[in-house]
């Protein structure tokens, strides 16, 4: 057997597929460069852990279960003044997450709320920790169906174990009795212990209409604040504009000159 073919068999036994992969590439650019011993070997295994990282990533995005990954550098900030980049940028940090504190994103409809927490869960899972992602609705429901079933002590151990929560459109559908109990509880129990991201087109005042009762809205926004950022959104739909743009939106009649005005001048003022 032939050194390359011992080579390929043991990267084979040991499992180190990706060095196999790129077995080639790497040979031939070392004789070519004749690199120190040092160097080519770190080359050499940090093809096979790239690689591994890479696939674990994968494995955890696809676990936490996000409608879609968009991260940070995708948001275009300029468009949504209200945001304070300082605040997203400790956010970025992640050091909410050491801490267990929480994230509340508000705003109406279109703004970047779930962009904005799809983005940071992907920011924790780069930095290996856990997240999972559930609409708000869906999380009661599914933790509703196991209360009916007798299971919910074991059923809440899925939302308590990953170190962000991310629970999307509260407050879109009023919870029932049993809904806004549930909620309680599943805060509760992550209270200083992992962080939740939440987003809501209600603002705090609204939220006992959410859960049908005061006293059970303070409970849970006591809890939920304690340790929390907000981040107040306040402008115009990025899906409004986007349609806008092309054309899908017929401009008001009655003042077209203005709206069109009002474009271009909007984007310029962002380039500034
Ligand atoms: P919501 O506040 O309703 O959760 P989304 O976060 O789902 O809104 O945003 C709606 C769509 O517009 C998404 O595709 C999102 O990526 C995009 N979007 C929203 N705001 C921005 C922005 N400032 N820059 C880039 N894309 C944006
Ligand atoms: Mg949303």
């Amino acid at each position: 057997m032939s050194t390359l073919e011992r080579l390929r068999t043991t990267l084979a036994a040991l499992k180190l597929a990706a060095i196999d992969a790129r077995l080639e590439t790497l040979l031939e650019s070392a004789a070519k460069q004749e690199p120190a011993y040092a160097d080519f070997l770190l080359e050499t295994v940090s093809t096979e852990a790239d690689a591994r990282r890479q696939r674990y990533l994968k494995t955890r995005l696809q676990l936490a279960h996000l409608p879609y990954v968009k991260t940070f550098e995708q948001f275009d900030f300029a468009f949504q003044p209200s945001i304070d980049e300082r605040q997203v940028r400790e956010l970025r940090t992640l050091r909410f997450v050491h801490d267990a504190s929480n994230v509340i994103l508000l705003g109406p409809p279109g703004v970047g709320k779930t962009h904005l927490a799809v983005a940071l869960a992907e920011t924790a899972i780069q930095s290996v920790q856990a997240a999972y992602f559930m609409t708000a609705h869906d999380l009661v429901t599914d933790l509703g169906q196991a209360y009916r079933e007798g299971r919910l002590d074991r059923r809440l151990r899925i939302y308590l174990a990953p170190k962000v929560l991310i629970i999307d459109e509260m407050g879109y559908l009023p919870l029932d009795e049993l809904g806004a109990t549930i909620f309680f509880q599943l805060v509760s129990a992550r209270y200083e212990r992992g962080s939740i991201i939440l987003t809501s087109n209600k603002s705090y005042g609204e939220w006992g209409t959410i859960f049908g009762d005061p006293i059970i809205a303070t409970a849970i926004l006591d809890r939920l604040l304690h340790h929390s950022t907000t981040v107040n959104i306040r402008g115009e739909s990025y899906r409004l504009k986007e349609r806008r743009k092309a054309g899908l939106i017929p401009l008001p009649e009655q003042q077209p000159d203005e709206t069109r005005a009002s474009a271009p001048s909007g984007r310029g003022r962002r380039n500034v």
